[in-house]
C-alpha cells in the first residue's frame, strides 16, 4: 500500500471489550485508523468510543482470532504500565491478519510523522516485507553488503563478461535511454550502461553495497554525471521518471532462489514505460534425469555415522533415518560431468517481460523423459540459462553442464530410492517448487518409471521415488575433485573465447524461444 492513500481506514470487528474483572463484549463495532490514532466504536454514535492514541499502543495476538490492544502510560521508574486496554474478536483469520498489518503500516506512518521520507523508505510495510520474514531480509542484505561477495559475483567472468558484452553489443537500447539498474550491488552494470550511452542510470540498491557502489561511480567521473544511486528496495523506492530499459542480475541457483526475480518482475511494473526492454529478457530452467553412483553412495554414506550402536555407550540408530533423510534433502551444488545426464534435457521457459509476481510463488513442471541408456537414475539435474534479447544481437548467459563454469554451477536433487530404467524406457514425474518466506524454494521432486522385467508388459507397475528439498539448504560440493575448472582459473579472455563458441552453438536454440516467445 501505498504511504499516501493512508488517509483513512476503516474494519468491522466482531467485538471490543474492556480489560476489567467483568469485561461484557460489545455489538460488532468499527476499527477506524485517523491520522495519529485508532478508534474503535460504533458506526453511528462516536460518543462511546475507545481511542487510543497509535504512537504509545500496543497491539498483540492472543489468538487466530483475538487480539489485544493497550495503550502505554508514561515509563516511570523504567518500568513500563498500560493505562487502557481492550481485547479485539475478530471475525475470521484474514480480517485479523489485515488489521495487524494496518496496524503495523499506521503506526509507522506516526512514527516518521510528516518527515516525508525520501522514497518512502520505512513508511510503509511494502511487498518485500510483507512476504519475506525480516531476519531473513537482514541476513541476505548483510550478504550483499560486504565487498567480497559483490566481488566474488564479478570475478565469474562469464557472468560479468556476457552482461558486458550483451550490453555493449546493444548501444542502440542503452544510448539515449533511462535505465533502471535493478539490484545495482557494486553498481557494475550501471556503469556498463552508462559506457553504452545510457541519458540516465537509476542504480536501486537496498543493502549498504549502495554506499560503495557512490564511492565508485564517483571515481569514474566520465559516466558518474549520468548514475544516481538510490539506496533502497525496488518494491519501496520512487523514481522521478520511467526507464526505457532494466538492467538486473536476479538470477540464483536454479534461476529463482533468492526470490529475487520477483523484485525484478515489481520493478518492471512499477518503473518500466509499457514495451520497454528488460536485460535479461527470458529465463530457462532444464533439466534432466542423471546417474551417479558415486554422489549417491557419498549422500547415503553421510548418515552411517547413525547406525552405531555402540558411540561411547550411546545408541545413535533411533536418529538414522532422521539423518538419512536429511540429506536427501539438500540439493547439491557443483559442476558435474554432461555424460552422467541420461536423457535429452526438456526445459521452462519464464519470459521476464510478461510473467506475474505471483506466477513465481509455485512453480510446477511436469516431467517427461525417454532414457537413452538401461541405467539407475539418482535424481533430477537442473541448470539454468537467460536471454538478452538485444535489438542488434541476442546473447545467452548459460549455466549449462559442459559449458564454462560460473559461480552458480549446477544444481542436482538426489532421490533416496534410485530408479532402474531401460533404454527407450519412459520417465514421468513432475518438479514443484513452492516459494517459502526465507527467499527460497520448497522443491518437491517425484520421478516414476514402469517396472521391466517378468510381468511387466501386463501389470504395467510404476515404481516411484520422491523426495522433499529445501533449496535454501544446499549440500555445496565444490571440495571434490571438478570435472570442469571454475571459471576464476581461467582467463577472462581465454573464457571470453570459449564462451562465444559455447553462445554460437545455442543461437539456433536462442531463435526457436525467441519465435515461440514473440
Ligand atoms: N548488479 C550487481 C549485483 C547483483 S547481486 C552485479 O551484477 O554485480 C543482486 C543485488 O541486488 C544485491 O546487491 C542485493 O542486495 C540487491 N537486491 C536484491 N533484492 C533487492 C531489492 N528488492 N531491492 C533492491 N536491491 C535488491
Amino acid at each position: 500500500m501505498e504511504n499516501n492513500d493512508m488517509r483513512e481506514t476503516d474494519f468491522l470487528v466482531a467485538s471490543i471489550s474492556q480489560l476489567s474483572i467483568s469485561g461484557s463484549s460489545s455489538p460488532p463495532v468499527v476499527a477506524r485508523f485517523r491520522s495519529d490514532s485508532l478508534q474503535f466504536g460504533l458506526e453511528t454514535d462516536s460518543s462511546d468510543s475507545v481511542q487510543f492514541d497509535l504512537l504509545n499502543c500496543q497491539l498483540f495476538k492472543l489468538g487466530p482470532f483475538q487480539s489485544l490492544c493497550i495503550s502505554e502510560a508514561s515509563e516511570i521508574n523504567k518500568e513500563k504500565s498500560f493505562s487502557k486496554g481492550i481485547t479485539i474478536q475478530f471475525r475470521n483469520e484474514e480480517e485479523s491478519r489485515q488489521f495487524h498489518s494496518a496496524f503495523e503500516q499506521w503506526k509507522k506512518e506516526v512514527v516518521v510523522q510528516g518527515s516525508s521520507l525520501p522514497n518512502g523508505i520505512g513508511s510503509c510495510i511494502s511487498k518485500f516485507d510483507d512476504k519475506i520474514e525480516a531476519s531473513s531480509a537482514k541476513m541476505y542484505f548483510h550478504y550483499y553488503g560486504q565487498l567480497l561477495h559483490q566481488q566474488n559475483m564479478m570475478q565469474d567472468y562469464v557472468r560479468t563478461g556476457t552482461y558486458y558484452a550483451a550490453v555493449l553489443e546493444n548501444r542502440v537500447d542503452f544510448t539515449d535511454r533511462v535505465v533502471v539498474d535493478v539490484g545495482a550491488g557494486s553498481g557494475i552494470l550501471s556503469l556498463f550502461a552508462a559506457q553504452a550511452g545510457a541519458k540516465h542510470v537509476y542504480a536501486v540498491e537496498a543493502s549498504e553495497m549502495a554506499d560503495y557502489a557512490r564511492k565508485l561511480i564517483a571515481g569514474n567521473p566520465s559516466l558518474s554525471q549520468r548514475i544516481t544511486v538510490i539506496k533502497g528496495k525496488v518494491e519501496e523506492v520512487e523514481l522521478p521518471e520511467k526507464a526505457d530499459i532494466l538492467i538486473s542480475e536476479p538470477m540464483g541457483t536454479l534461476l529463482v532462489n533468492e526470490r529475487m526475480l520477483e523484485s525484478y518482475i515489481i520493478a518492471r511494473d512499477r518503473f518500466l514505460v509499457p514495451n520497454g526492454k528488460m536485460f535479461p529478457t527470458v529465463g530457462r530452467i532444464h533439466m534432466a534425469p542423471f546417474s551417479d553412483e558415486y554422489l549417491f553412495m557419498e549422500i547415503a554414506n553421510k548418515a552411517l555415522f547413525w547406525q552405531q550402536q555402540n558411540y561411547y555407550g550411546v545408541n545413535l540408530t533411533p536418529l538414522h533415518g532422521t539423518a538419512f533423510q536429511g540429506y536427501f534433502s539438500q540439493p547439491v551444488v557443483d559442476a558435474f560431468d554432461p555424460r552422467l545426464l541420461v536423457a535429452p534435457a526438456i526445459s521452462h521457459v519464464i519470459d521476464f517481460t510478461t510473467a506475474k509476481e505471483e506466477d513465481l510463488y509455485e512453480v510446477d513442471i511436469p516431467l517427461k523423459f525417454v532414457s537413452s541408456v538401461g541405467t539407475r537414475i539418482h535424481g533430477l539435474a537442473c541448470w539454468f540459462d537467460v536471454l538478452f534479447n538485444g535489438s542488434t544481437v541476442q546473447r545467452w548467459l548459460t549455466t549449462a553442464p559442459g559449458a564454462p563454469t560460473t559461480h552458480w554451477y549446477q544444481l542436482r536433487c538426489v532421490l533416496a530410492q534410485p530408479i532402474y530404467v531401460m533404454p527407450g524406457q519412459e520417465i514421468t514425474g513432475r518438479l514443484q517448487m513452492v516459494a517459502h518466506k526465507a527467499q527460497s524454494y520448497t522443491l518437491n521432486l517425484t520421478l516414476s518409471a514402469k517396472m521391466w522385467g517378468p510381468g511387466a508388459e501386463q501389470g504395467g507397475i510404476l515404481q516411484t521415488s520422491s523426495g522433499k528439498l529445501d533449496l535454501k539448504e544446499p549440500y555445496y560440493r565444490m571440495s571434490q575433485p571438478q570435472t570442469y575448472a571454475t571459471s576464476q582459473e581461467q582467463q577472462p579472455n581465454q573464457l571470453l573465447q570459449a564462451q562465444d563458441l559455447q553462445l554460437q552453438s545455442q543461437d539456433e536454440d536462442g531463435l526457436d524461444l525467441l519465435q515461440q516467445i514473440t
